[in-house]
């Protein structure tokens, strides 16, 4: 197959017409040669890592036809442990499945992430969720799939998207096997080195890796207190290094990895014998590794999210280097402001610039993050100049809104989208508040919106279908009424019906009656 026909994304003039009848997409001179046969899904997604598994489910929440194709034969088994901040665990919660996550995960103090300067916790953190999750990265993954799969989605392994042409009416998928699938949509979730990215030609520009480290969990065989000395001493100039606990009997350990030979290779026991011996003097007799990792500090993001009826989710369309662990929650919740925008689409009910909004919401909050994770970066540097920094951030953060505002970034609960003007809480996420059912996010396991009403006297009217309706005078809200979309933001605030009706056109298109 060749490379997609297409150049630039469509027009944000898209009819509001069920998707199969939408003319957005225009054909480069050559039309493509597909025999336009019926579309067996409506969306097909490459790759089943944590983002594509998160985004089938939120696409099956509202009956779409999805297929993940995977490249591995089997689910990931190299455990890593990998850190589900605030948002993540929100978003968990708002789907009915952060019960099913917590007894896999050990629960952390919502405190250093930033550069790993230790503070505690600061005040103020408005979540019922505020903690960090630590949970091997396999657990999460296996658990979002079997979630998709019980909602109905489909997975094929051992299979990978190797080409795609789009046209008019959708896309037709070619799979390295030669077989050739056709649905409405396509998903690159296919991480850092996306095949999808690459046949679109979306250009993905950024920094390549400087610096590379081994990241691996294992046992010691010295006691705790002869570790804690050196580890503080050695700190103290190399913050591109710790050995601390991990859970019970198991360190984690952070080498840099200047001088190990053969990136292809997976890094060894022995290499890290070897780097800490270097660094400490002493290889701390560690032992029995759980899992090994090397990875790079390689800052990328992709210049556009979406082209015609592709488009691209998680590691597929931004890289950074994993401090601060917010790579897999990033992926998360771009499948979960992608979802529903999606499937509105192709049920029909789509406002014209709906899914265009994806991209506008989601690529600023990446650059946000590629931008902390450079400035962390900086921070871990064995350079005067950038120690000194460090020492003057250690300070700062002693003032809570210093501390706030950083966890808030890494966490994922600062973000705003940009909704126009109004107040605060306008286009941010609310927090899971207490209303006479119980909890808010209790309500939105079904993904549709909410109308939380406080006048008890407003009315979600011709948009039932798309939009649930909670009158509840108690609930702990200052503002009389809120619209909340299915990913759980802010889409209007007041009292005012007419507003409101306005608000629901926009964002979840025309009534139904
Ligand atoms: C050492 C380390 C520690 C980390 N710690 C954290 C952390 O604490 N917190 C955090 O949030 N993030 C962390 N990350 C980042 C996190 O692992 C990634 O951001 C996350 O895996 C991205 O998820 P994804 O689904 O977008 O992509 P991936 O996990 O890369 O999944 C992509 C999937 O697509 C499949 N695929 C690839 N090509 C094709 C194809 N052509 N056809 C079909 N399938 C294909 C792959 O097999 C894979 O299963 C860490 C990363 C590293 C390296």
């Amino acid at each position: 197959m060749h490379p997609p026909q297409f150049t630039a994304d469509p027009p944000s003039t898209e009819p509001v017409e069920p998707d199969s009848t939408v003319g957005d997409i225009r054909p480069a001179s050559s039309a493509p040669n597909t025999d336009r046969v019926p579309h067996t899904y409506d969306v097909i997604i490459a790759g089943c890592g944590p983002t594509g598994a998160m985004l089938a489910a939120e696409l099956r929440l509202h009956d779409v036809r999805v297929l993940i194709v995977e490249q591995k034969t089997e689910p990931a088994s190299a455990v890593r442990i990998v850190g589900l901040h605030i948002r993540s665990l929100e978003l968990m919660a708002m789907r009915g499945l952060l019960d099913r996550i917590l007894p896999h995960g050990r629960q952390r103090p919502a405190s250093a992430f930033f550069a790993a300067i230790a503070k505690p916790a600061p005040k103020g953190l408005d979540s019922r969720y505020a903690y960090l999750l630590g949970i091997p990265q396999p657990v999460i993954e296996r658990l979002l799939e079997e979630h998709a799969i019980e909602l109905g989605a489909q997975v094929r392994r051992g299979r990978a998207v190797a080409g795609f042409e789009q046209d008019d009416e959708g896309v037709t998928v070619e799979l390295a096997d030669g077989e050739q699938l056709r649905s409405r949509y396509l998903v690159g979730c296919d991480g850092g080195r996306s095949t999808v990215r690459k046949l679109l030609g979306v250009g993905f520009p950024g920094e390549p890796a400087r610096t590379e480290s081994l990241m691996g969990e294992m046992e010691v065989g010295v006691p705790q207190e002869e570790i804690a000395a050196t580890v503080a001493e050695i700190r103290e100039t190399h913050q591109r290094f710790w050995l601390r606990p991990a859970g019970v009997g198991v360190y984690s350990v952070l080498v840099p990895a200047a001088g190990v030979s053969d990136r292809a290779e997976p890094p060894t026991l022995d290499d890290f014998k070897h780097q800490l011996r270097a660094i400490a003097g002493t290889d701390f007799g560690v032992h029995s590794p759980r899992w090994l990792s090397r990875f790079g500090d390689a800052t990328r993001l992709a210049d556009s999210y979406r082209v015609g009826r592709v488009l691209l989710a998680g590691d597929a369309a931004h890289i950074h280097p994993p401090i601060g662990g917010q790579g897999l929650n990033l992926g998360v919740q771009d499948a979960f402001n992608l979802g529903w925008k999606l499937a509105a689409r192709i049920r029909g009910w789509a406002p014209e610039a709906l899914l265009d909004t994806y991209q506008a919401e989601r690529r600023p909050v990446a650059e946000a993050v590629l931008d902390n994770t450079r400035a962390q970066t900086e921070l871990l540097s064995t350079e005067p100049g950038a120690q000194a920094v460090r020492r003057l951030l250690t300070e700062l953060m002693d003032f809570d809104e210093v501390n706030l505002h950083l966890l808030e970034k890494i966490t994922a609960i600062g973000i705003r989208y940009d909704f126009g003007a109004g107040p605060d809480l306008l286009g941010r996420r609310l927090p899971d508040i207490d209303v006479k059912q119980g909890h808010l996010y209790g309500l939105l396991h079904g993904g549709r919106g909410l109308l939380l009403d406080r006048t008890e006297r407003l009315t979600v009217g011709g948009w039932s279908d798309r939009v649930d309706y909670l009158a509840d005078s108690s609930a702990a809200l200052d503002v009389p009424g809120v619209l909340l979309r299915p990913d759980g933001h802010v889409a209007w605030i007041g009292d005012d019906q007419q507003d409101l009706d306005d608000h629901l056109s926009r964002w979840f298109g025309r009534p139904a009656h």
